[in-house]
């Protein structure tokens, strides 16, 4: 059977002619021993070539095995399928009582394509999503399996591994209590004058706070703030509250996204941007985010401001999330409290690609680390300079992947000298 398989975007084509479906362990397990080159597409979010196999490769969905979503109330944990989407699992949790501690600005993403590549929300305590996950379960590329929990060394590099160690079937993640948030909408927040003080207070001020802006001007035309009821909460004194329900593409309809004016509702319908039954974001476009050390964030930012008009020409929004730091070797996040600049760009490659290029050179001074699902140009001899524990991930991916079938083009840029 042929056929043509794209990302979420459409910006990419798949090399392999086929999306394999296994519908169980057992078949998956075989196709996996019989295969020389294996990727896994998980929702296929992501917006560059990580998932590409390759001509000679396999391209494997898992969303058709026999879905795992086990809630352990006791224990405070949920045993799920690496195929699963955040909405169907923060569902599954909330109707028992209990939450996760953050979710992206979208919950149709799958739950290990997200932590494969680092993905997070917002909230200076809060780490990527990956963060809360304590147990993942593996397909080898001989077809065995493994289960790699936290506590073993190997964890660091067990969680966010680009999908370079094999398939990851399902995943354990904490779980705490279910809580409600409110969200409001402020908007105009200026960029003139602020300095780190500022922007710390700004983004400490409630659970998850991000900034938007499309840099026509300078400053932040939006500021969601979402605060958990069960937390004090003071003023926001730094912008004025919006008079109307806001979108953070200029111009696309707010009834995509979640409940604002402080309505309080379940942390999963208020923590992502966008409605689970809706097309999140803007739905033609690139993306890019840049995450660096949060000690950087407002002279990164003046940096952006820069070279205003040159983003402008090409952005549909631009978002400033802040990550707590994290302990997976290949995170973005990892080791550093982190401030993530999102940049949503117009869908044209040609004309975004100088764009980014420039971009990066303007942020080159702060040590970016790029998100791995999303349009970067920094060369692999250049990230692996931002990985300290980057020996640490090859070691293992050695182990348990000697002879590299999991390894893509992408991989191997960012992996080999
Ligand atoms: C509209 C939109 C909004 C977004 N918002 C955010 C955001 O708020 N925060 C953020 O950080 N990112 C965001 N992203 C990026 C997105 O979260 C990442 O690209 C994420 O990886 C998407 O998950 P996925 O399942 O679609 O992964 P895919 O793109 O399908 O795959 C990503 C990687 O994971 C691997 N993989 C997938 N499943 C498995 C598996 N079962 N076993 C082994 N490897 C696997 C793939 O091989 C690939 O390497 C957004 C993307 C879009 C399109």
């Amino acid at each position: 059977m042929t056929e043509t398989v794209t990302n979420w975007a459409g910006n990419i084509t798949y090399a392999a002619k086929e999306l394999h479906r296994p519908s169980s362990l057992d078949a998956l397990r075989a196709l996996v021993a019989d295969s020389v080159k294996v990727r896994v597409l998980g929702s296929g979010h992501s917006f560059n070539e990580i998932a590409e196999p390759g001509t000679d490769g396999t391209l494997v969905s898992i969303a058709g095995l026999p879905p795992v979503l086990d809630v352990d109330t006791g224990a405070r944990t949920v045993r799920v399928s690496g195929g699963v989407r955040y909405a169907e699992l923060a569902r599954a949790v909330h109707a028992r009582g209990l939450a996760l501690p953050n979710m992206a600005s979208l919950p149709h993403i799958s739950v290990a394509g997200s932590v494969a590549t680092g993905t997070h929300g917002s909230g200076v305590g809060n780490g990527p999503l990956g963060a809360a996950v304590r147990e993942v379960e593996l397909v080898l590329a001989d077809g065995s399996t493994v289960t790699i929990g936290r506590g073993e060394k190997r964890f660091g590099g067990a969680v966010t591994s680009l999908g370079a160690l094999g398939v990851v079937t399902a995943l354990t993640l904490d779980l705490e209590p279910a809580y409600e948030v409110e969200q409001r909408v402020f908007t105009e927040l200026p960029l003139d004058g602020m300095d780190l003080a500022s922007f710390e207070a700004v983004m400490s001020a409630a659970y998850s706070v991000s900034l938007f802006t499309d840099w026509r001007e300078p400053g932040f035309r939006q500021v969601w703030v979402k605060r958990r009821t069960d937390q004090p909460f003071g003023d926001f004194p730094w912008a004025a509250p919006a008079t109307e329900k806001l979108h953070p593409v200029p111009g696309m309809p707010a009834v995509n996204c979640t409940e604002q004016f402080g309505v309080p509702g379940p942390w999963h319908e208020r923590l992502p941007h966008f409605r689970a039954e809706f097309t999140p974001s803007s739905g033609a476009e690139l993306q890019s985010e840049y995450l660096l050390p949060r000690e950087h964030a407002v002279d990164a930012l003046y940096a952006i401001d820069g070279i205003r008009e040159t983003v402008a020409g090409v952005l549909q929004t631009c978002e400033v999330r802040t990550v707590a730091a994290d302990e997976q070797w290949l995170s973005p996040s990892y080791g550093r409290d982190t401030v993530a600049l999102h940049f949503t760009w117009i869908e044209d490659t040609a004309a975004v690609l100088p764009v980014v290029r420039r971009l990066e050179e303007a942020l080159d001074g702060f040590g970016p680390r790029p998100h791995w699902g999303k349009v970067f140009t920094t060369p692999g001899a250049v990230l692996r300079d931002r990985y300290p524990r980057l020996d640490d991930f090859r070691a293992l991916a050695g182990a348990l992947d000697p002879e590299a079938e999991f390894a893509n083009a992408f991989v191997r840029d960012v992996l080999t000298d």
